[in-house]
């Protein structure tokens, strides 16, 4: 299907995975930083999230299905929206009209209990997996950190990989500034936010000097900024609105 889904196992590196979808303009949305050597099972496992978390959250939104061996040994693949009356798999009914006993009646408690954080990935993913009569089994296993089973296939979604990014680099004199500026960026519509502070910033002058004509000599921190989209006109249209956005709380206006 041009590489809109990939199938994997959970062994395979993010980056070998992305390597291998570039050939089809796609990669896995959320990018942990550590995927060079972190594996497509332990991101699922971790429901991992990456610099790029604004534009594509975490990785068990792409979770389509995951088959895990689980603890009597048997094989089990997990899906998505299913029904655990009308399943055929027998163990995945089971684990279906089990999960939804417990869970059904108690959407308002659930709710509450959850931290109205934008990130948030602690404990097992009960939130909205049950609807209708139905149940996101994969979504639950996406987080759960190899408690509930081990994962030996993955289905995940992929992304377009865009055409066109650019980065903006803005200089703040404090902190204050800074952290002001950012909930403007966020709502610049920008996919990536990264702060630099002045101690990153020294360490990596110091393990790389030609950083010196990219970072600023003084200043409190730096913000690497990422816009992304289809074409050069919109994707600069996008930085020349942030920038002038965010104004005289960056440096140098
Ligand atoms: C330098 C560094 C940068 C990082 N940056 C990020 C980041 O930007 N965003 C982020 O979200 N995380 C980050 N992390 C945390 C972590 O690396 C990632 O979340 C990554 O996805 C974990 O993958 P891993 O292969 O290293 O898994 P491991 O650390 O080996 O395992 C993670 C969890 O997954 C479980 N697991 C692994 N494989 C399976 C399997 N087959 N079946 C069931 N369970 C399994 C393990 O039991 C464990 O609970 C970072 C870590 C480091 C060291």
């Amino acid at each position: 299907d041009d590489g809109e889904t990939v199938v994997c196992e959970p062994g395979v590196v993010l980056d070998d995975l992305n390597n291998r979808l570039a050939g089809y303009g796609r990669k896995i949305g959320p990018d942990p930083s550590s995927s060079n050597r972190a594996t497509a099972g332990g991101c699922v496992a971790n429901n991992s999230g990456g610099a790029h978390s604004l534009k594509y959250g975490y990785i068990a939104d792409y979770v389509e299905s995951v088959e895990a061996v689980l603890a009597d040994g048997s094989v089990v693949e997990f899906r998505n929206d299913f029904e655990p009356e009308r399943e055929e798999d027998e163990k995945l009914s089971s684990i279906g009209k089990g999960c939804i006993s417990i869970l059904s009646g108690k959407e308002v408690v659930i709710s509450k209990a959850i931290p109205k954080a934008a990130r948030n990935r602690s404990g097992y993913a009960i939130a909205g997996i049950c609807h209708k009569g139905k149940i996101d089994l994969a979504r639950l296993l996406a987080g759960s950190e190899g408690t509930l089973g081990i994962f030996t296939k993955i289905t995940l979604r992929t992304v377009a990989v865009p055409r066109v990014k650019s980065l903006l680099q803005l200089e703040f004199d404090s902190f204050e500034k800074m952290a002001r500026a950012v909930p403007i960026i966020v709502e610049s519509g920008a996919v990536a936010c990264e702060l630099m502070d002045r101690a990153l910033i020294d360490m990596a002058i110091e393990a790389l000097p030609e950083y010196r004509d990219i970072f600023p000599a003084g200043g409190a921190a730096v913000l690497l900024i990422e816009h992304t989209g289809e074409t050069e006109e919109q994707v600069r249209e996008e930085i020349k609105n942030t920038d002038s956005k965010v104004g005289k709380l960056a440096c140098g206006r």
